[in-house]
């Protein structure tokens, strides 16, 4: 290894005029479209009314859109204009670092205000809320970045925000329930007394640490049980991956600049926003004019949703409030085992992502914590920026696959979603120097036990 100047980093910027005037829909481009949205209680597919107590019409219309594109309103792309276009940058010391042939680049998402991609969903839905009339939304958060993006959205445009946030989190992640109150928000521990749901686990489980889909539940009943409130969710929904397209549209315009295609494109999956954010675009362009490339979904092995995971038609949430959709799922009872990629935790996966993988467009990749933190520090070390756990899933495959053209000798063309930075885990970097990284697989006996409790639904 040589000794690296700054100077060596490239890195792509677009003006503030090519932020992206639409969105990219996906599903105008698909060859057969995903299975219906199924009513819980009739089991007939769902229309726009039955969405309409907990989201506002314009969203529930980009929930079922078929149009290629769906414009972005001005306030929308002013309020990007805080951080998009983001950077796109070529690792090349990264390249040295690991003596590749390979050509790695990668999208950085973690130059908005709350460090993440979800502000790029949470101000669009912050508006479109505002602009149907509604003053108050409710939602969850694991490890909070949803949250404080919500937080920091409401506090955009007006809107009293109220956040859900699974109890271990909210005892261990101080700093973000800070940035979530800083932006005006209330973030209340879930399981809580405040609801329905909230308070039959409690008293059930009165020690219950909390979930994802436990959080969901408390916050849906809110939004359902109150006119003025609705519910606002930073995953898995149509609506929420369309909005980080803007992600793959302007990647695809930075690598024209750099004059390299991807033969690879690569995304960590929590709920798959991230990862369809950068890789739609890229779809599409495989969809409508045949340009091949691999697209790599990764997941942690300890909530292995893609990789070992069923596609079946399941539940949101734990306490069953939400539609059945069709989608890769460990089951709504699944309760993962702790590990530090908070925001990679979700049971089921994006019915569209879901789709996608089904009709063979992507691929899917399980990797454990220890060797994702490594690859971190790697990344670290040798561009700068210290990556989020979550982000640290898709540097390990981007490694991976830069090592195969080391032993293969081809110099392929990477791109990977630098989902977010770190700073608010630097916890999970102190456990693993430590050495106190477990790297537990998500055991058989419980997947079976989650999985035989699926809904029964006719096919
Ligand atoms: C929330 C989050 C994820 C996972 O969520 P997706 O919807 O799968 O993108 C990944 N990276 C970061 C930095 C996150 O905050």
């Amino acid at each position: 290894m040589g000794v690296f100047t700054m100077s060596d980093s490239v890195k792509y910027l677009l003006p503030e005029d090519r932020i992206p005037r639409a969105w990219y829909n996906i599903a105008a481009d698909l060859p057969e479209p995903p299975p219906a949205v199924l009513h819980p209680g009739t089991g007939q597919p769902i229309g726009p009314a039955d969405l309409s107590a907990i989201f506002p019409m314009p969203l529930i219309l980009q929930e079922v859109a078929q149009d290629r594109e769906i414009e972005i309103p001005d306030p929308v792309r002013d309020v990007y204009k805080l951080w998009r276009p983001s950077p796109l940058y070529r690792a090349l010391r990264l390249e040295r670092a690991l003596d590749t042939p390979a050509r790695i680049f990668y999208k950085y998402e973690g130059v908005s205000p709350a460090g993440s991609h979800k502000p790029n969903t949470a101000v669009a839905q912050a508006y479109f809320n505002r602009e149907s009339g509604f003053t108050k939304l409710s939602t969850e958060t694991g490890a909070g970045q949803w949250g404080s993006s919500l937080a920091f959205a409401g506090s955009v445009f007006g809107l009293e925000v109220k956040v859900y946030m699974v109890k271990v989190s909210f005892q261990q992640k101080p700093y973000r329930r800070a940035l979530m109150e800083t932006y005006g928000a209330t973030c209340i521990p879930s399981p809580s007394e405040e609801t329905d749901c909230g308070r039959a686990i409690l008293a059930a489980t009165p020690d219950s640490p909390g979930s994802l889909g436990i959080a969901i539940s408390e916050a849906v009943e809110v939004a359902a049980k109150n006119p003025d409130t609705n519910y606002s969710l930073g995953s898995v929904l149509n609506h929420v991956l369309l909005h980080q397209t803007v992600i793959g549209l302007e990647a695809i315009e930075q690598m024209e600049m750099a004059g390299y295609w991807p033969d690879v494109v690569i995304g960590c999956a929590g709920g798959g926003s991230n990862f369809a954010g950068l890789a739609f675009p890229f779809i599409g362009r495989k969809l409508r004019e045949g340009t091949d490339m691999r697209i790599i979904a990764v997941e942690p092995s300890a909530c292995p949703t893609l990789t070992r995971g069923t596609y079946a038609y399941d539940f949101g949430d734990t306490a069953h409030l939400t539609p059945l959709v069709k989608m890769y799922t460990l089951g709504s009872q699944f309760v993962p085992p702790g590990f530090h990629a908070g925001g990679l935790r979700y049971h089921g996966m994006a019915p569209m992502v879901s789709h996608v993988k089904e009709l063979g467009l992507i691929e899917a990749r399980a990797v454990h914590q220890t060797p994702c933190f490594e690859a971190g520090v790697v990344f670290a070390r040798a561009e700068g920026i210290v990556p989020a756990p979550e982000t640290t899933h898709a540097i390990r495959v981007a490694i991976d696959e830069a090592l195969t053209c080391k032993a293969d000798g081809r110099a392929r063309t990477i791109l990977f979603n630098l989902s977010g930075h770190g700073h608010f885990d630097m916890q999970a970097y102190t456990d693993y120097f430590a050495g106190k990284l477990e790297d537990r697989d998500y055991d058989e006996a419980s997947l079976r036990d989650a999985l035989a409790a699926l809904p029964q639904v006719a096919a």
